[in-house]
């Protein structure tokens, strides 16, 4: 699977850091009069010397302070929510901005110890995270890591919520329209719109515009920062998404797939993104040759509960 989360891009002053942490080493920058000073610069904050050079350190330090995020920023990293943002004191006095990893929310407690993660994202970027000194979570993340969100993909209902069902006969025309509502059903299941997903539809659809396909381009030019899906293959993954309804139609021998009154991309499904959807049923008529019901399905990238992805008023006739 692709990483198409923004990663950090290394300068001249920074470059020895990253390459410390590529080798699962944290190194930091110290003055020839002892003082140690992170984020990496040209001079010391506290002396103003410039002669400084580059140590390795234990990343031994303390929860100085963190906050808990349970909305992304982002909606590349949706599937890391709840994530643990952390300011980490190191021993040697520097504060770190990072994420904790292998700790729940709840474990969390300001001046607990720590030490350091290195997660290897695939890619040339390896991130540093910290844990709690004595979890057991190891201290190299290997780049595979991301594979853990197509594991995701391949049990998408496995969050499925059962409710008991209303049967409704599809001939009982009141029935039907106490069935129109204003309320969204409860979320469908979770599914993982990977890069491999978005490139299977872009060869079977023809369209590979570079803004699905090219991860790096999308990078460099695209104003999402990263490749987005389709709206036409997230409008289709509605299939992948069971949507827990309350009612069964009954009583009608043939259902047919009328079309679309409306449909809306309001909002991109940006590539590595979950997705799930709700629905509501939104108009139901007689018409001659049965009974039509109109069906909002709404797709959204989990945690934009605000702004659908997929906007799509499906009109289905029970005949
Ligand atoms: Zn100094």
């Amino acid at each position: 699977m692709a990483w198409n989360k923004p990663l950090p891009l290394p300068t001249a002053i920074s470059a020895p850091y990253w390459d410390g942490l590529k080798a699962h080493d944290l190194r930091i920058q110290q003055c020839d009069k002892g003082h140690w000073l992170f984020f990496p610069r040209t001079h010391c904050p506290s002396c103003g010397s410039r002669n400084l050079a580059w140590k390795s350190v234990s990343g031994h330090g303390k929860l100085y302070t963190f906050t808990i995020a349970r909305i992304p920023t982002m909606p590349e990293f949706t599937d890391e929510m709840p994530q643990a943002l952390a300011v980490v004191e190191l021993e040697e006095g520097v504060h770190i901005n990072t994420t904790i990893v292998g700790a729940e929310p709840e474990q969390l407690k300001i001046g607990m110890s720590l030490r350091a993660v290195f997660d290897d994202r695939p890619g040339s970027i390896t991130l540093l995270r910290f844990t709690p000194q004595n979890s057991t979570h190891p201290s190299v993340i290997p780049a595979e890591g991301a594979a853990a969100a197509n594991d995701a993909a391949a049990a998408p209902a496995a969050a499925v919520i059962e409710v008991p069902k209303r049967k409704i006969s599809a001939k009982d025309l009141d029935a039907m329209k106490s069935l129109v509502s204003t309320e969204y059903s409860p979320w469908s299941n979770e599914f993982v719109v990977s890069q491999e997903v978005i490139n299977d539809f872009a060869k079977l659809s023809g369209d590979d515009y570079w803004i699905h396909t090219d991860p790096e381009m999308a990078k460099a030019k695209s104003p999402f920062g990263t490749t987005i899906a389709h709206g036409a293959l997230v409008q289709v993954l509605a299939s992948q998404l069971r949507i827990p309804l309350d009612f069964e139609v009954t009583d009608f021998t043939n259902i047919v797939n009328y079309g679309s009154d409306r449909l809306r991309f309001p909002a991109p499904v940006p590539s590595g993104c979950k997705i799930r959807a709700r629905s509501r049923v939104k108009a139901v008529e007689q018409v001659r040759s049965g009974t039509q019901v109109t069906m909002e399905i709404n797709i959204h990238v989990v945690g934009q509960d605000d702004r659908p992805s997929v906007i799509n008023d499906l009109v289905m006739l029970y005949m």
